[in-house]
């Protein structure tokens, strides 16, 4: 184990106590880091990971304890000092020092931004309309999902999709609305959007496309075409926005999430960001991903860096989404040449190649977590270069693994 020993025994500071920022401060320790180290966090709880959220917590079957990355006895045992419940308020870079929501100050010898990002909110605020983003979010949703509630969900991203399929398995009767012309448009390609709205139709809800909201009473919602849609509940999903307030206020260069370089080194010396709030190069580009994966793997990245490593931030970006008895993988990038392969119980995998047939990114979805193990062979073929066959991708006879074979 290679340690940086000049930094053994300063303080290292850890904004953000969710998935990047508490996966940073548990690889801190186990890469032997023995110094002071502080977790700074706004939520009363202990570091979780939110997919659970929209999913086995929301349809009451796990719990907090469930999506913790860790109990409280581990981080006692660690020697991580959580501090819950205080936001970071106040970022001094020349400084070396930050101040909390309570006055309090401290200084640090290398700092971690993790702060993720918050639900956008519509303009109005009203009892009835519900946002998804924290555990405190979803138990108060869980909480009025109850059979026969009519509920309405703004967006149809993964928020509401996700929320969606949950909610029609609790009894809700559900309308979901969508700006665009498909669902999840930004990032699935047009005949997923398809499968998920055919599968989200034939489960009973009622999906409108391309609808403009009017307005949002306590009794209903008002679409700009006249159309009022009476219901108990509205939830929204209409995407994240980055939480770089801080970032900005310390004189960080910021774009649509904080700036970092290959090695997730901010603008301001001795500050790393990582996770959802992290804008970092990806093919050329200045990209933020709003991933777990991304979330573990620059958590940890941060973490070995924070420690002197000087390791370059190489990733192959990747998402899953749960619906129904359905399951949705992603991994690498897509490309406009696009191969698809029909599976026998009607699901899809989607290769996605560049002109001479190297496998860039794949998309699979099918009942149950079967298109899990593809996709990982999909990743492994991409890291392996292979060039490959359009109709030997297409065939569903001719296994994955046998083409990683060569
Ligand atoms: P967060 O987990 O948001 O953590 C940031 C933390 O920092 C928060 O607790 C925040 O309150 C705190 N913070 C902010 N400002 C301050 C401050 N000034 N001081 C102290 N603390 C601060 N991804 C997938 O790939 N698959 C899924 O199925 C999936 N499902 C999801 C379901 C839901 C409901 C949600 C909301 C997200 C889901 N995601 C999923 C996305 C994934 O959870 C996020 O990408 C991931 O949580 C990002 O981790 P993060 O640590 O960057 O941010
Ligand atoms: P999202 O994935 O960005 O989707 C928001 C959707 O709402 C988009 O389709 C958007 O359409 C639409 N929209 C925006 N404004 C609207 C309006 N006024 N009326 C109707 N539709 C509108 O965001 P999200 O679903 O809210 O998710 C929030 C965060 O949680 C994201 O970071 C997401 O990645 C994460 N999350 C991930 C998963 C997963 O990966 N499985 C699951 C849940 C949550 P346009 O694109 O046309 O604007």
């Amino acid at each position: 184990m290679r340690m940086n020993t000049a930094l053994m025994d300063e303080a290292l500071i850890i904004v953000g106590a969710g998935h990047a920022g508490g996966r940073a401060a548990l690889t801190l320790r186990e890469e032997g880091y023995s110094g002071r180290l502080i977790l700074v966090g706004d939520e009363p709880h202990l570091p979780y990971e939110r997919p659970p959220l929209s999913k086995g917590l929301l349809q009451g079957a796990m719990d907090l304890a469930g999506c913790s990355l860790c109990d409280r006895a581990r981080l006692t045992e660690l020697r991580i000092e959580h501090i819950a419940g205080n936001p970071v308020s106040r970022l001094e870079p020349q400084h070396h020092r930050l101040q909390l929501a309570d006055g309090q100050w401290l200084s640090y010898a290398r700092l971690l931004l993790a702060t993720g990002g918050r639900a956008r909110r519509l303009p109005q605020e009203q009892t009835n309309l519900l946002y998804l983003r924290t555990h405190d979010d979803a138990l108060a949703l869980r909480n009025v999902l109850r059979p026969g509630v009519r509920l309405v969900i703004v967006g149809g991203g993964f928020i509401g999709l996700e929320v969606a399929a949950t909610a029609r398995g609790l009894g809700c009767q559900v309308t979901l609305l969508e700006a665009g012309s498909r669902l999840a448009g930004r990032v699935l390609p047009p005949v997923i959007s398809e499968a998920l709205l055919d599968l989200h139709r034939l489960h009973g809800v009622d999906v409108r496309l391309n609808v403009a909201l009017e307005s949002i009473d306590a009794e209903a919602v008002q679409l700009v075409n006249g159309q009022r849609l009476p219901c108990d509940l509205v939830v929204v999903g209409i995407g994240m926005q980055p939480n770089i307030e801080l970032a900005v206020a310390a004189g960080l260069d910021v774009g649509q999430g904080i700036r970092v370089d290959a090695y997730l080194r901010t603008s301001a010396p001795a500050i790393y960001a990582a996770g959802d709030v992290c804008e970092f190069r990806l093919g050329g580009l200045y990209q933020r991903q709003e991933t777990w994966r991304n979330a573990e793997a620059q958590g940890r990245h941060a973490a070995l860096n924070l420690l002197g490593r000087e390791l370059p931030f190489e990733t192959t970006p990747g998402f899953w989404s749960d619906q129904y008895d359905w399951g949705l993988q992603t991994v690498g990038v897509m490309t406009p040449l696009i191969v698809s392969r029909v599976l026998p119980d009607g699901g899809l995998l989607l290769f996605y190649l560049t002109t001479d047939g190297h496998l860039q990114g794949a998309c699979g979805w099918a009942p149950g977590q079967r298109v899990a193990k593809d996709i990982k062979l999909c990743e492994r073929l991409i890291a392996a270069r292979i060039p490959l066959a359009a109709a030997s991708l297409a065939d569903p006879d001719l296994s994955l693994k046998q083409l990683l074979r060569g």
